[in-house]
């Protein structure tokens, strides 16, 4: 049975009852399937779809674990689970007890939905909590990932979706095999001013893109933080971390896979930096014709993305925060708000399970990236041009 089915109480199944529901407004949550190059973004941007959105009753909304309660857990996501219209924080997984107290109060989960890492796969049978988000070092989605799915539960993946390609599509392979949807925490495909970054990009509205530059970077060696520079743990440096989104961005601007790329890494603090790069340049090309200079350090800040097209251009700068993003176009200033990326992108999720559409960010789309991060790795690593086989 479906985990969505569990809660039915009035002989009408849930998943139906909500089904209809979102159908009601159905326009309003409708996004577009992800296909092999990129899809489309829709003319409505994301945000005004859920705000038209009608709230579900808690009772009715699907509950959410997170799994890892660090920064990203603490600062972001439980906060954005409190304005969610689909989905609830239902349950929390961690390994340190002292922790429990906190969440369990300030979101009233009950103890019943608290888990550590020996109990994780007790989760299986609990009906409160329908989708697993997790939110650990980069090196331990797949295993956690996969766990979920074996435990019957929808899964959400923070990024980098993993530490390998094979890692990757063995997640991917999981959620095929159990039946569940997976999805990856790319919060900006939500954001307004980077949805018109798509639409300025792939409509060609000021021609066809001929160059981008992209950086990502910030300065850890003030919060030293040490699994982000283990590389068993992160995977890789900055371009793990905060570069992919630069990769990201270049994607959905152009709405293509890329054709190559060349990268070079440049590390001179050794002693911080003995596993992971610290900062790194790279260079795509686009069968369109465009090309991407783009950099993401660990040493220095860099928060910047720029498009020139044949008749005009568009940019964002800051491009990628959790708030604060703005835009500007040969046009003018984009006007649009600034909204919780991480509400709207969870509730996106949630919209799809009621309705059992594809992720628009889903895990196709994080071994896709998966295999831009390595092909980068690799070029720096050989000093070679590496052409994408797709
Ligand atoms: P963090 O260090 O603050 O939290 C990590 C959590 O994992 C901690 O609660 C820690 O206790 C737990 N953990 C369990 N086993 C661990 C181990 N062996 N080593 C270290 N920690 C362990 O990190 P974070 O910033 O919250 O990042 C967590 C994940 O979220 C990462 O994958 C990161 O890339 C992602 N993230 C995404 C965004 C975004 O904007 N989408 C932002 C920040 C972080």
């Amino acid at each position: 049975m479906d985990s969505t089915d569990h809660k039915n109480n009035n002989g009408q199944s849930r998943r139906e009852f909500l089904r209809r529901l979102s159908m009601g407004v159905g326009a309003a949550v409708t996004l577009p399937a992800f296909g092999p190059s990129m899809s489309m973004f829709e003319a409505r941007k994301y945000y005004e779809m859920w705000r038209d959105m009608d709230e579900l009753p808690e009772s009715e909304k699907l509950g959410i674990a997170l799994v890892g309660l660090g920064n990203y857990s603490t600062g972001q996501l439980g906060p954005a689970l409190r304005e969610t219209k689909l989905c609830r924080l239902s349950g929390v997984v961690t390994g340190t007890p002292a922790k429990e107290p906190k969440w369990a109060d300030e979101y009233g989960i009950p103890e019943s939905n608290i888990y550590n890492y020996e109990t994780f796969d007790r989760i299986a049978d609990n009906p409160d909590i329908d989708i697993i988000y997790i939110v650990l070092p980069n090196g331990m989605h797949a295993e956690y990932s996969i766990r979920a799915a074996e435990a019957g539960k929808h899964v959400i993946s923070e990024k980098p979706m993993a530490t390998s390609v094979a890692d990757a599509q063995a997640m991917v392979d999981a959620c095929r095999k159990a039946d569940r949807k997976l999805s990856i925490g790319y919060r900006l495909n939500f954001e307004p001013h980077n949805e018109e970054v798509m639409r300025l990009g792939q409509k060609e509205v000021f021609g066809p893109v001929q160059q981008m530059e992209g950086g990502f970077s910030f300065d850890i060696t003030r919060t030293p933080d040490v699994w982000r520079l283990d590389k068993e743990l992160a995977g890789g440096g900055p371009l793990m971390d905060v570069g992919i989104y630069v990769v990201q961005a270049s994607l959905y601007t152009t709405g293509e896979l890329p054709l190559s790329v060349d990268a070079r890494i440049v590390t001179e603090n050794h002693e911080v930096f003995d596993e992971v790069e610290e900062t790194i340049y790279w260079e795509m090309e686009f069968p369109g014709g465009a090309t991407l200079n783009a950099e993401s350090s660990y040493s220095e800040g860099a928060h910047y993305f720029r498009a020139e097209a044949s008749d005009g251009a568009f940019s964002l700068g800051p491009a990628f925060g959790y708030g604060g993003i703005q835009g500007k176009s040969s046009k003018g200033q984009m006007d649009y708000p600034q909204v919780n990326q991480q509400t709207l992108q969870m509730d996106a999720f949630a919209d799809c399970i009621f309705n059992d559409r594809k992720s628009r960010v889903p895990g196709e789309m994080g071994i896709r990236d998966m295999k831009i991060l390595m092909a980068i790795y690799e070029s720096a690593e050989t000093g070679r041009r590496i052409q994408f086989d797709w």
